[in-house]
């Protein structure tokens, strides 16, 4: 069984996100994403909010659960028996912070191998970060987002 998690704060979950989880749905027998919720970040939606709009966007891949996590990675992974940990790559820039954050991780717990899946050109600058910006501005989201998370920021940003 290769089972593998892909963590990640998914503020809101974007269609470069999800290109990732269907993909590694392709690869691995079983895929946990994990919701980030860390006391420490600014969050727009809750992490159930999150957690459940990834549910709904990958409920056809029937080997895809969504986990919320408000300990270290290492610790939830090793709970869990998960060894595997995924994460998406954009660019450099994406790498070398990856790099570093896998490199931690394996100081914490050796047994845990990350592995990195660049992301598709179509989504090569989708950061939730800058949609949270734009949907501020009710900017057009189209492609960027899938529908159901364009109709939630549209209601955050009334
Ligand atoms: P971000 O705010 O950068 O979207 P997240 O913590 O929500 O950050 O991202 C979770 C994981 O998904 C990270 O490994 C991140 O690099 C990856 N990721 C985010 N956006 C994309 C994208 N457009 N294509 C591929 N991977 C992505």
């Amino acid at each position: 069984m290769l089972k593998a998690a892909f963590p990640g704060s998914f503020d809101p979950p974007t269609s470069g996100h999800i290109n990732i989880i269907k993909r590694a749905a392709a690869i691995f027998d079983e895929l946990v994403v994990v919701v980030a919720e860390n006391k420490q970040k600014h969050y727009l939606f809750t992490a159930s909010e999150r957690a459940d709009m990834i549910r709904e966007l990958t409920n056809e891949c029937k080997n895809v659960s969504v986990a919320v996590c408000d300990t270290l990675i290492v610790d939830f992974l090793k709970e869990k028996g998960i060894k595997l940990l995924l994460r998406g790559v954009r660019g450099l820039e994406d790498f070398s912070y990856e790099f570093e954050v896998s490199m931690m991780n394996r100081m914490l717990d050796s047994g845990v191998e990350t592995i990195f899946m660049t992301t598709a050109p179509e989504y090569f600058v989708i950061r939730s970060s800058s949609i949270k910006e734009v949907a501020s501005f009710k900017g057009n989201l189209k492609g960027m987002v899938p529908p159901l998370v364009e109709k939630a920021l549209k209601e955050k940003y009334i």
